[in-house]
């Protein structure tokens, strides 16, 4: 393979997920052809397009495929077809795979409000209007994975429900390592978030953050603050943050209440960066926060923007093309300063346009 050569796996999905990486796709190819960069596409079925041709959510020859990619884009999986099928076969297995298998431990969701959309959020425009947060989320431990667990018969013919909240100090360093790494290069702020208040395992979370930072990121403006704090200022003052740390449990709940700010799922791009691999190369997976969207799926109305600026986001995290992402960023912006609106973020005096208008736009403003 050429030296510059990157590999890119495309895996669209079901739902409306075949329509939004199909945008994608014209992205990559632009940047393939008119910047004579070296993107080598591939691309697989995955969920329930690979239980339909194949009786399994992933083959074995997509999984590996994933395994020796530099950046996987994903579309969305799941459908009221496989709402039936028992947990273990389930489309949406094929992606708790990749995460496990690929290590994902560090889940990266921006919420930024772009000017043109602030009427789109619940929130007064002001309080909005240039909103560029970023979460780090902890994506492979905590208490959805944490043992024991489970649901036992008791006396009196009740039931116990147990999960059990874990964090060892190599995982709460590794994710506040990452946190640091990306708050460096963007405003120098983390705060991280906890309930060391109610939860031993929030103090030992606290404790090592904090030592992580004297020790190794002295310029970083580390702040603590209590996770369920977190949610109020996220709506009373969201302009506070730069970048905010939290664990599985608290990431998850904070991280769709900041997406939220911004309007619409549409809009919404994420990151799952894993381990390096023995050839250094960090193994990441790109994904728009919104899932498969049966209800609209076929009818070209879907806004590909979320998985536009997901490929933003391999650019910027997996394929060191910084540059570029931010010239990507710059033309989703143009296109809706241009007054372009899919249906899912439409408003008065604005041009209502189809899923491959809206990816044949943001083309256009490439160039
Ligand atoms: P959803 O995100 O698919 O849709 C919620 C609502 O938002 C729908 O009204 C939909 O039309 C709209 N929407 C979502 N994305 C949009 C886009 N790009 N453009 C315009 N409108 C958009 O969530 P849901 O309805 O709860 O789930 C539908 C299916 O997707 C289920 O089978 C679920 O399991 C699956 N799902 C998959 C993922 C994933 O693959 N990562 C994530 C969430 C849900």
């Amino acid at each position: 393979m050429p030296s510059n050569q990157r590999k890119i796996l495309l895996l669209p999905g079901d739902g409306i997920g075949p329509e939004v990486v199909r945008e994608t796709k014209k992205v990559i190819d632009w940047f393939n052809k008119k910047k004579s960069l070296d993107f080598k596409l591939d691309q697989g079925l995955i969920g329930g397009a690979a239980i339909d041709e194949h009786g399994v959510p992933i083959t074995d020859e997509v999984f590996y495929k994933a395994l020796e990619s530099d950046a996987v884009i994903f579309g969305a999986c799941g459908g009221p077809k496989y709402d039936k099928l028992e947990f273990s076969k389930k489309p949406e297995r094929a992606l708790l795979k990749l995460r496990k298998e690929l290590k994902l431990f560090a889940n990266l969701r921006p919420a930024i409000c772009f000017k043109q959309l602030v009427d789109a959020s619940s929130l007064k425009p002001e309080i909005v209007s240039g909103l560029d947060i970023l979460i780090v989320r902890e994506l492979t431990g905590g208490i959805y994975f944490g043992e024991p667990r489970g649901v036992q018969p008791i006396e009196n013919g009740e039931r116990r429900g147990v999960n059990t909240h874990v964090y060892t100090t190599k995982e709460i360093k590794r994710i506040a390592k990452v946190a640091f790494e990306l708050a460096a290069k963007r405003n120098n702020k983390v705060t991280s978030c906890e309930k060391s208040n109610v939860m031993e395992a929030g103090v030992l979370w606290r404790e090592e953050v904090q030592n992580l930072k004297d020790n190794e990121y002295k310029k970083i403006n580390l702040n603590h603050m209590l996770a369920d704090n977190c949610a109020m200022q996220l709506l009373r003052n969201p302009k506070q943050f730069d970048v905010i740390l939290a664990d599985n449990l608290f990431g998850d709940m904070l991280s769709d209440e900041a997406a939220m700010l911004t309007g619409s799922l549409g809009l919404l791009p994420s990151a799952s960066l894993g381990v390096k691999d023995k050839n250094g190369r960090t193994r990441s997976l790109y994904e728009p926060v919104h899932g498969s969207a049966p209800d609209i799926e076929g009818k070209n109305i879907s806004n590909p923007i979320a998985t536009i600026l997901s490929f933003s986001m391999a650019l910027k995290y997996s394929l060191g093309l910084e540059k570029e992402s931010a010239h990507l960023d710059k033309a989703v912006e143009k296109t809706l300063e241009d007054g372009l609106r899919t249906p899912d973020i439409m408003s008065k005096g604005k041009k209502k346009v189809s899923t491959s208008d809206m990816g044949d736009a943001i083309i256009s403003n490439l160039n």
